[in-house]
């Protein structure tokens, strides 16, 4: 006989009441307990014992016998009903001491949570209380406890990524795969050290090759891997081309122009970019290589000629100040480059400037894409004349992924203009930005602050943060302020 679950009653706006769900999803094998979130639910039809507010106001439990349990003795029930954690229950019943300690956390758990939410920007909840601004202890003390509530989740998550990493790069290390009746062929690119960057972060390294152009031809660390690949692009490159300035997509662009006869074209702003003096973090260096500086380059113009049409070349500042992409109209083919990266927004470089992305994702989001190619290796596409190819296509349509992205940067960005108002700190807004909450946001966490470490805080949430503040009229700190001195604006 199936057992009649226990239902929880939770506050779906309320990030500790999601963290709760996360773990009792994963420990409740037998599906004993069900989760009924309050938001949308008739209580009063579910049971005419129990109303909204009182349900919002502390976290109720109906047993499978009947009994409606508020706070504390709800949880001590749940706690029962999860073989992993029951003895917490029996010892709360054995021991008062236990019992009482269980009481007072629950109680202070559910006293500060709606500060948490006031500042997660969700002041139209009943009975806010209204806090001044920059008194934001209850908020940490929340914060943190999500943070040890999911910290063994953020861990198991860090690890099965860092194994998928390996996974995707050891598939695609050196490979080099041919696409649309070997119109777009995209060849990854390897060097010591640089794996160390797709094996951390999943970033793999590529030149793209579509109808006779090269589009990123990779670090002067990847040089001897992009030669082993030229024999087998066969003649005929018409052009090399830089979307931007960025280390891993212009280190080879005049030698891989010299050994092809093909032209060097990029944005004047690229070519600004690449003119000494510049230079790039040690970090990067080390790991990436550095940037040669560019002999001789075309101006990109409004099209590159392919080998059998043309690519239309749009502006894409974002990422970068000086970014492009390139669309093939005829295919629906977007190349592009560094200004989609992944459909949520985390750990960015120094140089991104939020608005102004937004803006190019709103322009991208127009046209019609049918195959995105990323500089970093994945094509996200639904056509079906493009093979599964594992680690590398993504079954999903560019044109949703770019509305995904899109709507993940407005709402960084209501987040990042709220906590301004309130008067926040830069470290408190990075809270806000990045809840506990959905999955996206948490299950990077690890990968993230790796990315913080090792970049000392050049790649990192709080940069994210600070993105949406960007004028291009500051003055920038490091890395920008030496790569972006000598750049003409090329205009949003
Ligand atoms: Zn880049």
């Amino acid at each position: 006989m199936p057992i009649e679950p226990a239902v929880l009653l939770y506050d779906e706006q309320c990030e500790l009441c999601q963290a709760g769900v996360s773990w009792i999803s994963a420990l409740d094998r037998d599906r004993r307990i069900r989760c009924l979130a309050l938001q949308g639910l008739d209580v009063a039809a579910l049971d005419p014992r129990l109303d909204p507010e009182t349900c919002l106001r502390e976290l109720h439990v109906i047993t499978a016998g009947g009994d409606v349990l508020a706070g504390w003795e709800g949880v001590r029930h749940l706690l029962g009903l999860l073989p992993a954690v029951a003895t917490v229950a029996t010892a709360a019943r054995r021991w008062p001491v236990a019992d009482r300690a269980g009481r007072r956390f629950v109680q202070a758990v559910t006293a500060s949570r709606w500060d948490l939410m006031r500042v997660h920007g969700r002041t139209g909840h009943a009975g806010t209380p209204p806090r001044p601004p920059g008194a934001l202890s209850p908020f940490w003390v929340c914060y943190t406890t999500e943070m040890l509530l999911r910290l063994p989740l953020v861990v198991a998550t860090t690890v099965r990524q860092l194994g998928a990493n390996a996974t995707d790069w050891a598939r695609t290390r050196g490979r080099r795969i041919s696409l649309l009746d070997g119109r777009l062929t995209i060849c990854f690119l390897t060097g010591t050290p640089t794996a160390l960057v797709p094996l951390a972060f999943g970033e793999r390294f590529t030149v793209a090759v579509y109808d006779g152009v090269a589009i990123d031809p990779g670090s002067s660390r990847m040089r001897r891997s992009l030669g082993r690949h030229l024999d087998g692009l066969g003649t005929g490159l018409r052009a090399v081309v830089a979307t931007h300035a960025h280390e891993e997509h212009v280190g080879n662009l005049d030698w891989l122009a010299d050994r092809t006869g093909a032209d060097v074209l990029a944005s004047p702003a690229t070519a600004a970019l690449l003119r000494p003096p510049y230079e790039v973090p040690l970090g990067r260096r080390a790991v990436i290589g550095t940037i040669p500086p560019l002999r001789r380059w075309q101006p990109i113009g409004d099209e590159v000629a392919t080998r059998t049409g043309h690519l239309e070349v749009l502006p894409a500042p974002g990422h970068t100040l000086d970014h492009v992409v390139l669309f093939d109209p005829a295919e629906g083919v977007l190349l592009a480059g560094d200004s989609f990266m992944g459909e949520t927004f985390a750990t960015p470089n120094a140089d991104v400037d939020g608005d102004r992305w937004i803006a190019t994702l709103e322009r991208l989001s127009a046209l019609d894409v049918t195959v995105l190619v990323e500089a970093h290796g994945h094509v996200h596409t639904v056509r079906e004349d493009i093979p599964d190819v594992a680690g590398v296509v993504v079954r999903r349509d560019p044109k949703e992924a770019i509305r995904t992205k899109l709507d993940n940067l407005r709402w960084l960005r209501a987040q990042v203009e709220f906590g301004r108002r309130e008067g926040l700190s830069d470290r408190a807004i990075e809270a806000t930005c990045y809840p506990w909450g959905p999955q996206w946001s948490w299950e990077r966490k690890g990968l993230d602050e790796l990315a913080r470490l090792f970049t000392r805080g050049r790649f990192s949430r709080t940069q994210v943060v600070r993105s949406f503040q960007r004028r291009h009229d500051d003055v920038f700190p490091q890395v920008r302020a030496v790569r972006f001195a000598a750049t003409a604006d090329p205009g949003p």
